[in-house]
């Protein structure tokens, strides 16, 4: 089959655990610019998925390409390092870095040069565009300078999602970004979500909780229920659609 450029192709993918069957059959596309939001109720296999292709998982059946590459048996640092990103845990930030110094530390090795320049010559303007944008948008201007132990939670996450920018990915794979945020947090991390993929082309699987930060900032959706696709399509569409209001929606 042909893949096209810069996208990401899971071909029906399937994961067990033993006898669990955690993802059956599934299939999706993240093409560049396209916001790809993937729901479904807790235990639906999201997270699974996610970790199937950053390469946390080896899989039970299907394939995972990128960039017209068969990436299915890629070590995760290989696939990070093709441009597949996922974001971190705000654990995994250095606690005793600052901000700025943990961007620096996540930076695509093109762009950590001008972030050295950067941090002699203290100005944002030598950083990577869309860490400039996450910074922007996430309100982390007035934050560069903290340690990282000293911001609160929802900061620390904020943190996680510009260190996930950082690294320059053309796919980033963002796993409930919103947990921990505040409402006007996550608005900002929706504005920031759609410049990435306008602006930069950047492809973003965005696993979520929040059904409306999906709904609102999505190209297209994709519902998961017990492993398997129940519904994909526009927002519009799946927010109609009967089978999702039934398993997910709760009507
Ligand atoms: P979601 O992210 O949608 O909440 P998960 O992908 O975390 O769902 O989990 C899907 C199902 O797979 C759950 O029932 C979970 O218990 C199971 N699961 C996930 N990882 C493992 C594992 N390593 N071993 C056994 N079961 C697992």
């Amino acid at each position: 089959s042909t893949v096209a450029p810069r996208s990401l192709e899971v071909r029906g993918l399937t994961q067990r655990f033993g006898v669990f069957t955690a993802l059956d059959d599934v299939s999706l596309t993240v093409a560049p610019g396209q916001v790809v939001g993937l729901l479904g109720p807790n235990g639906a296999g999201k997270t699974t998925l996610i970790d199937c292709v950053s390469g946390n998982n080896r899989l039970s059946g299907g394939t995972i390409s990128w960039d017209g590459r068969d990436v299915t048996r890629w070590a995760p640092y290989r696939r990070a390092r093709a441009g597949l990103s996922r974001s971190f845990q705000s654990l995994e930030l250095f606690d005793d870095l600052t901000v700025r110094e943990n961007l620096l530390a996540a930076a695509d090795r093109r762009d950590r040069l001008a972030y050295l320049t950067d941090l002699v010559h203290p100005g944002r303007s030598r950083m990577p565009a869309t860490v400039v944008a996450a910074v922007e948008e996430l309100g982390l201007a007035p934050l560069l300078d903290t340690r990282a132990e000293d911001l609160s939670y929802g900061q620390r996450r904020l943190v996680a999602i510009a260190r996930a920018v950082a690294s320059s990915p053309s796919v980033l794979l963002l796993d409930e970004p919103a947990a921990g945020l505040d409402e006007t947090e996550s608005a900002e991390l929706g504005r920031l979500v759609r410049r990435l993929a306008d602006e930069w082309g950047m492809g973003i699987l965005l696993i979520e909780h929040d059904v409306a930060l999906v709904l609102e900032n999505a190209d297209r959706v994709v519902v998961l229920d017990f492993g398997r696709v129940i519904a994909e399509g526009a927002p519009a569409e799946v927010r109609t659609d009967p089978a999702v209001r039934r398993a997910y929606l709760g009507e």
